[in-house]
């Protein structure tokens, strides 16, 4: 089976990851640090935490921004369960705004009409989590416009997008956010088998999840109630958890950060070759905009159904048994048993309806190889035809 996406491994990686089992610090040394640093340079942001997860760094990014009881955070129904989550872990409730037909992210007229009608109800969001769906950026600089209007904050789930760019700025610099969150999952653009990182420019909300991604704790007298009983001191100051990145997976992902660029730009040309070779077929072949650069970490055709005899089910099906691993990203949040049991109806979100019954993610990975990619294709052909 051809997988829908894989991690590359290189030599360099392995030397990287065994360096670190033969030196003194195997969490809590200076790979982390130094992925940090890395990340911070490539984005241009101030500030990066690396943790566990993008799940990790979601809830301390709320954590941060204040969410708790009697607070909303809105997402979009079409990204992985993680980004509405991160919301209740908090204590907060979550609500969804639907995708735009065309980038299948959220929709920015959407947003602004829940805006405008939730001021009237007294019912307006503390934080919007927009998601750069498949790498493609979110419209920013709209969004940026609402928050400073309606008064929420913005956290970006950048897990599809390390690597690509808004207006030819690097996802991640937090131009138009308060916080963004990167995921390093083996299919994702980069990996460190687990793991996360949040970004920020602001110096308060980095040293609060700093804080929460180790236990509340601080070692730094500045930050302490009184003075240091002695040198073995430290201080809980705040309830954190244990989301710290140990340092095989920092090590790890500064390795594979030498390679970001060769990832995305290798994923631009699969991306390119699917463009040419499925032009004839009864697909909706993914949009960029043409102002931007995406991450590129899925590619999602949309049938067009009225010219196909065969359903959805059955061309998916048929694409696994050709031994083409085809997925669906995602599953509307909203349809899943446990947000239908807090009130969810997928009625009242007709586009990320129509997505779901349209997508199929098609194999794209950098490291597919060219003739995977025309098995991808020749499948389709037949199936489709
Ligand atoms: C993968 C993913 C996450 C969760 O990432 P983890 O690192 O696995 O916790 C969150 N949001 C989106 C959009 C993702 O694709």
């Amino acid at each position: 089976m051809i997988p829908y996406g894989r991690q590359s491994i290189s030599q360099e990686d392995i030397d990287a990851v065994i360096a670190v089992l033969k030196s003194d610090f195997l969490t809590q040394g200076p790979c982390t640090p130094a992925f940090e640093q890395a990340i911070a340079e490539y984005c241009q942001v101030r500030h990066v935490l690396a943790v566990n997860s993008a799940t990790s760094a979601l809830h301390i990014a709320c954590l941060a921004l204040g969410v708790g009881p009697g607070d909303c955070v809105w997402t979009t129904p079409i990204t992985f369960v993680a980004s509405a989550n991160c919301a209740l872990y908090c204590g907060a409730t979550v609500d969804f705004v639907d995708i735009d037909p065309q980038s299948y992210n959220i929709s920015v007229e959407k947003l602004r009409e829940k805006l405008v009608f939730s001021r009237a109800n007294d019912s307006l969001p503390k934080v919007v989590i927009p998601v750069h769906l498949s790498g493609n950026p979110c419209d920013m600089a709209s969004i940026h416009e609402l928050a400073k209007e309606f008064g929420f904050k913005v956290i970006e789930d950048a897990s599809h997008a390390i690597g690509g760019k808004y207006q030819n700025e690097p996802i991640g610099n937090c131009r138009f956010s308060d916080i963004t969150v990167f995921s390093f999952h083996p299919v994702k653009i980069i990996t460190t088998a687990e793991g996360g990182a949040a970004c920020t420019n602001d110096a308060d909300l980095a040293n609060k999840m700093a804080l929460l991604r180790s236990h509340g704790i601080t070692r730094d007298e500045a930050q302490m109630t009184g003075p240091s009983d002695g040198p073995w001191y430290y201080q809980q100051i705040a309830l954190g958890f244990n989301y710290r990145m140990t340092e095989l997976q920092s090590a790890l992902g500064l390795s594979q950060m030498s390679r970001l660029d060769s990832f995305v730009i290798q994923r631009h040309e699969i991306a390119q070759v699917y463009d040419h070779l499925l032009g004839d077929l009864p697909l909706q072949r993914p949009w960029r905009d043409p102002r931007n650069y995406s991450g590129m970490h899925l590619y999602v055709v949309r049938l067009q159904r009225k010219f196909l005899k065969k359903t959805h089910l059955e061309i998916f099906k048929e694409l696994r048994e050709y031994g083409v691993g085809v997925n669906l990203h995602y599953i509307p949040i909203v349809m899943q048993p446990y947000y239908k049991n807090l009130g969810f109806s997928i009625d009242a979100f007709p586009e990320s309806q129509k997505y779901y019954s349209e997508a199929i993610s098609l194999p794209m990975f950098s490291g597919l190889s060219e003739t995977d990619q025309s098995k991808v294709c020749e499948a389709l052909k037949q199936i489709l035809s």
